[in-house]
């Protein structure tokens, strides 16, 4: 399963990409489209990368929804390709202003992870992949000496540009604290 995030949901994309999702923001699509891009754009990649919209906009799930059924129609295959249950539609409208309760409908429709596996994780910046890293001393520069000293596994985003650094540190005691409390709402 991949998605796409509307342009409010920030927060939602680094969580998703960090339990593994390949997901991109509309802000990615910048790039491509200008500032800001139009809900159809991010519709049409939605059915070009076979990405699950999550939004909070009415107006645009409604959109998807139409589109969607003129194009299942067309080419029922397409249902594969989303890596869904047939019965759901690729897309999801969120109605709380609460992260854990968002996660949690998300959660409840397409039955996503809430663990942390670092050998999936993908980099909650830029959404690519990392990778171990063999030799820390590689990395001194880039990682806090505390946590150089007491940490021996670290992981580095594998998009050069971005080279972010991973390690499970105390930081993850709040990141376990948030997943423990979407899981309340299941
Ligand atoms: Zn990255």
């Amino acid at each position: 399963m991949n998605f796409l995030t509307d342009e409010m949901e920030g927060n939602l994309t680094r969580w998703l990409r960090f339990l593994g999702y390949n997901t991109l923001y509309a802000k990615d699509y910048e790039s491509i489209y200008g500032s800001p891009v139009a809900d159809d754009d991010l519709i049409e990649q939605c059915f070009i990368e076979h990405r699950i919209l999550i939004t909070r906009d009415r107006e645009m799930v409604n959109r998807f929804k139409k589109k969607y059924k003129k194009i299942i129609q067309e080419n029922p295959d397409i249902y594969l390709k989303f890596d869904i249950n047939p019965s759901l539609t690729p897309c999801i409208l969120l109605n709380s202003t609460k992260f854990a309760e968002n996660m949690s409908a998300i959660f409840k429709k397409f039955n996503i992870r809430l663990n942390y596996d670092s050998k999936i994780a993908r980099c909650s910046k830029c959404n690519s992949n990392i990778e171990i890293i063999e030799d820390k001393k590689k990395f001194r520069e880039k990682i806090p000496d505390s946590v150089y000293q007491n940490i021996d596994e670290f992981w580095v985003c594998t998009n050069k540009d971005c080279n972010k650094i991973y390690w499970i540190g105390g930081h993850f005691k709040e990141i376990f604290n948030r997943l423990a409390e979407i899981k309340k709402y299941i």
